[in-house]
């Protein structure tokens, strides 16, 4: 038994010996019935939390309200919800009130019959009065009791439901799919922080694509991204797009990611959102400026999933930049150091790859850049610049953004090797940029 578990047991036992009916409840006990390793471990009681809060001094009483205890043992933290029946949905969120009450009670305020089930390890006993059993052997996702109910009260079940089956690789009971289909758009009801927490385990799982399907025939997407939607029946030339439309290509990268992280996953999902705006017949299908409407559009999903400012940026980056991967074997040497060398390029390298795959499946230039890695990895580590602000600001030059070019130009001088020292690096910005000194300076 490892150790997660064999401590679990305890506070279980804790609850039990003090004479308290004391559950696994939840995810880990469908993990527990499909053989699969529990992440965490939940425990349901019909002590009250004040109850267990006595128990077991080391707790917090963080979700007084539901009546959950988090409790600690030997530095891992358990969350104990007494068994409750929760009443009223007015906003469609969050129960206006909950009672306390008993075990049979309890599961029928779980979402699904897959999670409605309580085992106790110390006699094996488990308690499954939803079907929950039947509905793992049958691989089925499906609400306890009514679905339309079910959905109302709260509607992120419906995000959920799409994702415990793509987790666990499992169908959406019919009913429970149709009532996700009249219900859909209410999942606006829903904070962004919450929606943008399933939809981001959807799309990092392993069946993203089927997740993303999911989503559109509920609905749901629609409702929560209408720019994906949108990708839909948008032609691409066929030369370059044998898979089809601008959806087909996206899904096909999806299916090819592994493990990606989430800005990875969003910027596959986004890295085309401009083309269904910037679509137009000239000689052949073009998509001029679709990055630039991209980056604008991945700018106003990010915000809109609330995600931090440094993931907004990385996600605009991958978008704004996937196609300046057709030019790197133009590119100036300097140029090219800069953005192999980049901070962002595993991600940039991994979004290209997986655009090759989901189209014409040609990665010669993927290889050429890892084959320019490693014979960067070979070369010396990187220099220090031969010139800096500072020394700008010494040969007169006055304070801007143009520093940054300016510097940049610099740089790739020297990771060219045609500047070697300062005094070459000097010369070098005079001779380019001298007629930008203010009057008087440049001599
Ligand atoms: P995992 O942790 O693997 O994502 P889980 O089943 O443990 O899956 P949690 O979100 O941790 O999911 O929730 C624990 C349990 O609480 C669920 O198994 C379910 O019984 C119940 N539950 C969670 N969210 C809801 C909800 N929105 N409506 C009803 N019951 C819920
Ligand atoms: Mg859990």
């Amino acid at each position: 038994m490892n150790e997660l578990r064999r401590k679990a047991e305890r506070v279980l036992k804790t609850l039990v010996d003090e004479g308290f009916e004391a559950y696994f409840s939840g995810g880990c006990v469908r993990d527990m019935v499909m053989n699969l390793e529990p992440q965490d471990y939940d425990i349901a009681t019909n002590a009250t939390p004040q109850e267990v809060a006595r128990i077991f001094p080391r707790s917090h009483n963080v979700g007084a309200q539901f009546g959950v205890v988090v409790v600690v043992e030997e530095d891992e933290r358990f969350e104990v919800a007494t068994f409750r029946s929760d009443h009223g949905y007015a906003d469609g969120r969050h129960p206006d009130s909950v009672v306390y009450t008993e075990a049979r009670e309890d599961v029928k305020r779980r979402d699904f019959t897959i999670n409605g089930m309580l085992y106790q390890p110390l006699t094996g006993e488990l308690l499954d009065l939803v079907g929950g059993r039947e509905d793992i052997d049958a691989r089925m996702v499906r609400t306890i009791g009514e679905p339309e109910k079910r959905f109302s009260e709260d509607k992120l079940r419906m995000m959920r439901a799409v994702r415990f089956a793509v987790q666990l690789d499992f169908s959406v009971d019919e009913a429970t799919f149709q009532a996700i289909g009249k219900l859909a758009p209410e999942i606006l009801q829903v904070s962004w922080e919450r929606i943008r927490d399933e939809l981001l385990k959807i799309l990092t799982g392993s069946q993203a694509a089927r997740g993303m399907i999911l989503l559109d025939e509920t609905g749901l997407l629609e409702s929560i991204l209408p720019e994906i939607t949108a990708l839909k029946g948008v032609q691409q030339p066929p030369e370059f797009h044998p898979e089809g439309d601008v959806w087909n290509h996206v899904m096909k990268m999806l299916e090819n990611m592994h493990n990606p992280s989430s800005v990875l996953a969003l910027s596959v999902l986004l890295h085309d959102a401009g083309k269904p705006e910037t679509y137009s017949e000239e000689d052949r299908i073009r998509f001029d400026n679709h990055t630039k409407v991209g980056e604008r559009i991945a700018e106003e999903v990010c915000r809109r999933l609330r995600l931090s400012r440094q993931e907004t940026e990385t996600v605009k980056s991958l978008v704004a930049q996937h196609l300046r991967f057709m030019h790197v074997r133009d590119m100036r040497q300097g140029k090219l150091k800069r953005f192999l060398l980049g901070p962002l390029f595993n991600e940039h390298l991994e979004l290209h790859r997986l655009d090759c795959i989901g189209s014409h499946e040609d990665l010669s230039i993927y290889q050429f850049c890892l084959d320019k890695l490693k014979e960067y990895e070979r070369e010396v580590p990187p220099q220090k610049p031969l010139i800096n602000g500072d020394d700008l600001i010494a040969l007169g030059f006055t304070p801007s953004p143009l520093f940054k070019e300016i510097l940049a130009e610099a740089e790739d001088a020297q990771l060219e090797g045609t500047i070697t020292s300062a005094e070459e690096a000097r010369e070098l910005v005079l001779k380019k940029f001298g007629h930008l000194l203010p009057r008087g300076k440049s001599s």
